[in-house]
Parts: structure tokens; sequence; C-alpha cells
């Protein structure tokens, strides 16, 4: 054992026993694809770590009016509580998650359809 291997493992132990000392739920991250009323092809959308994100654009049309027109209209919407990312080839909208909300595909797309303010339902 070198004391190179004795830096890597280190840091690593350290998370593991800082999340069992706080008494932390490891929590999965959830991923499905959701259908937004009115647009077309289905969106992306993750749960993880109490952020909730939703795919709006493919990044490499997310210059075109539609795309533009709906990015615009989703940050001004959530502004000052969203963040944009970009993750999979698409333009995200990140939000924090309510810690006490469900965490099934209804409730999450429930969620989503109130802050969006469009119907967003998971597609199975
Ligand atoms: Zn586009």
């Amino acid at each position: 054992m070198s004391a190179i291997d004795g830096n890597f493992s280190e840091p690593n132990k350290a998370v593991c026993n800082g999340e069992q000392r706080k008494g932390v739920r490891k929590m999965a991250a959830i991923q499905f694809r959701a259908k937004v009323g009115g647009w077309s092809y289905p969106r992306l959308v993750t749960l993880e770590k109490g952020r909730v994100a939703m795919e709006v654009a493919r990044i490499n049309c997310s210059h075109c009016a539609t795309c533009r027109g709906r990015m615009n209209y989703v940050q001004n919407r959530l502004s000052g509580e969203s963040q944009t990312i970009y993750a999979g080839g698409g333009v995200l909208i990140q939000l924090d998650y309510p810690k006490g909300r469900g965490r099934n595909l209804i409730s999450i797309t429930q969620f989503l359809s109130e802050k969006f303010g469009l119907q967003i339902h998971p597609l199975q």
C-alpha cells in the first residue's frame, strides 16, 4: 500500500462516515420521461439529492424560435428559484424539490406542472 493509495481512499471513507453519522438516508436518483402538453417529444425528468430537473430543449436546437421561447417562458416564470443546467445533450431547468413531497412519478410531475404552468404527465 503506497502513500498515493492512502490519499485516494481516505476522502471516500470520510464521505461515507459523515453520511452515516448524520443519519442521511441514501435515496436513489429517479429518472424518467414525461409528456409536456403542447410539446412534441418526451422530456427527461430527474430527481436527485433534493433537486428536480426537466429538459426544456435539446442543446443543439435550443436557439430555434420555439425552444428559445420555451426557455424564456420557463426562466421568467421560475426566475430566482431555478437554475439552467446542461446534461445529456439537453438544456434542463432545475429547482429544489420539497422534502415532504412524494417521490412517485405522479407527485413529481404534479409539482412540475404547478411550477412550470404546463400539463406534465409521466410516460411509462
Ligand atoms: Zn429548437
